[in-house]
């Protein structure tokens, strides 16, 4: 009952302080900061592995592009050695000696440089000698011109013409260092014999220092070709160190990225191959960890932080509680204060007529007797005794209170009718009037008068059914204390001690 006498502003306040409520958003924002920093770092992750991947296919496509090149350079450089010589020359374009080509122009180009395929080409794409290895063949023939090495004679005689210069006599190659070959070189790529090969060519022409000069006419071209198979991509892989790098000459299987080769007759004649690095990959493995480390601190953080906010909140709770207690207790008794009281009064108001409800004003007789015999303290003792009795002699029906000073309030709301707040007063009386042994040993007693008013009879308001009830004390004082007066009769009263019981006494 004196729960649920508990006005609503008060329950309304023992709402507002969830402390899970909190936590809960604690632990949702954290869940969301995780998902939102895994996204970032996800998507952070997966450009950054795009980069790195993208990067690192650029700088393997820009290393075996220069791998090729060197190779290229390479096999243009030994070429050179023999293209370029007063001797070949002489034994080549001037008068052609099978001996000095097979014997020295061809032993040196295989046992030296390892070329597999050489050709001597001369005017008209007359194909004067074919070398496999280091067998030389001097049938002569017309090559067919889609022919691939009749296709890069045109270009290298194209190029010489191009490279050439006049000099008394005739014409000369414009001088070139070794190190510009390939100004005077030209490279395709080309199934030879059934292989796809590297093919190089220049033209054939005297040393540069030595003043011969060259008939004007298209030169002797010098035709050399590397099977890219094989020593070759095993060399230029030695420069490289790609993973799985090999030639495939399965055109079927070209795929896009790699480095897929065309034939100088427009079609493809294989690719080189490998397993491109993925620094990618690496990246994942660093933000995957960084991902677990990054929920898990958030994780523990919000743990912590919703864990404070719960200890703080029920601090803040029971500190609410405790000020709510103040606020609405007296505290020398506990009873309801004054201002809790009149709340619980005026909501009894409010749910008149159709709930009456009684209004007992009590006040002790002879109080201020213990005061100056025992002492303010033994006082206390007394009204705190008496607090005690009131609660549970009223118990269940109604709300006992503690205006101030030795008089007390009790709203019933159990009952109103006059029967029952008889006994209830007798009871009150009764109680109160049982001998108080006081701290120091020594028993006083005092008695209680009480006025009776009962809404809507006597009073429709808080302040008329108060005075109602004070007015009916006061007659209760009057007619000599120890007794309970009704507002509506005041000239009815009854004792305990008339009735020689408590309950049945009524006058
Ligand atoms: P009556 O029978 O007419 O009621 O007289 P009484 O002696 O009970 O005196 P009265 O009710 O007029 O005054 C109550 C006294 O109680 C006045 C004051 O000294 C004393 N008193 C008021 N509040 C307290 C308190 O909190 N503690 C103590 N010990 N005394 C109080
Ligand atoms: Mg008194």
């Amino acid at each position: 009952m004196q729960e649920a006498m508990n006005p609503p502003s008060e329950r309304r306040a023992q709402s507002r302080y969830v402390p899970g409520r909190i936590s809960t958003l604690v632990v949702l924002l954290a869940l969301a900061l995780i998902s939102i920093a895994s996204v970032s770092l996800v998507y952070v992750g997966r450009i950054a592995a795009g980069v790195a991947d993208a990067q690192a296919q650029g700088n393997e496509d820009r290393l075996f592009a220069n791998a090729l090149h060197d190779k290229k350079v390479m096999m243009a450089r030994e070429q050179l050695a023999l293209a370029r010589w007063t001797k070949s020359y002489r034994n080549i374009s001037q008068r052609f000696s099978q001996g000095y080509i097979r014997k020295e122009l061809v032993d040196w180009i295989w046992n030296d440089y390892r070329h597999d395929r050489t050709s001597l080409v001369g005017e008209g794409g007359k194909l004067l000698m074919t070398a496999r290895e280091d067998k030389a063949d001097f049938a002569a023939r017309t090559l067919a011109t889609d022919d691939p090495v009749a296709m890069i004679v045109t270009r290298a005689v194209a190029r010489f013409m191009s490279n050439r210069e006049p000099m008394p006599g005739g014409f000369r190659q414009k001088r070139i260092s070794v190190a510009q070959v390939d100004a005077i070189t030209d490279f395709a790529f080309a199934t030879i014999d059934g292989e796809p090969a590297l093919v190089s060519a220049m033209a054939v022409v005297p040393d540069d220092d030595e003043a011969i000069a060259m008939p004007d006419g298209a030169p002797v071209i010098l035709v050399s070709a590397k099977f890219l198979r094989g020593e070759f991509s095993a060399e230029l892989n030695a420069q490289l160190a790609f993973k799985d790098f090999t030639f495939d000459a399965n055109t079927g299987t070209a795929s896009a990225g790699q480095s897929v080769l065309e034939g100088i007759d427009g079609r493809l004649i294989g690719a080189f191959r490998w397993t491109r690095a993925q620094p990618g990959a690496e990246i994942w493995s660093v933000v995957i960890p960084v991902i677990g480390v990054l929920a898990a601190v958030l994780a523990l953080s919000a743990g912590l932080i919703a864990r404070g906010i719960a200890r703080i909140s029920t601090r803040l709770e029971a500190s609410e509680a405790r000020n709510r207690q103040l606020a609405l207790h007296d505290a020398l008794t506990g009873l309801a204060n004054r201002l809790h009281f009149n709340q619980s009064l005026d909501a009894a108001v409010g749910r008149l007529p159709h709930l009456p409800f009684a209004v007992l004003a009590c006040d002790l007789d002879r109080f201020k007797a213990v005061n100056d015999t025992y002492g303010h303290a033994a006082g206390d003792t007394v009204i705190r005794i008496v607090a005690e009795r009131l609660a549970t002699v009223v118990g269940g029906a109604g709300l006992v209170g503690r205006p101030g000073g030795d008089e007390f309030l009790i709203l019933v709301t159990g009952f109103t009718d006059q029967p029952r707040l008889r006994v209830l007063t007798h009871q009150i009386i009764a109680s109160v009037s049982m001998p108080i042994t006081l701290d120091d040993g020594a028993i006083t007693d005092v008695g209680a008068s009480i006025g009776v008013a009962v809404a809507p009879d006597h009073g429709a308001s808080a302040a008329a059914i108060l005075a109602s009830a004070d007015a009916a004390l006061y007659g209760a004082k009057e007619r000599g204390r120890g007794i309970a007066v009704f507002a509506q009769h005041l000239t009815q009263y009854t004792t305990p001690e008339q009735a020689g019981g408590v309950a049945s006494n009524v006058a």
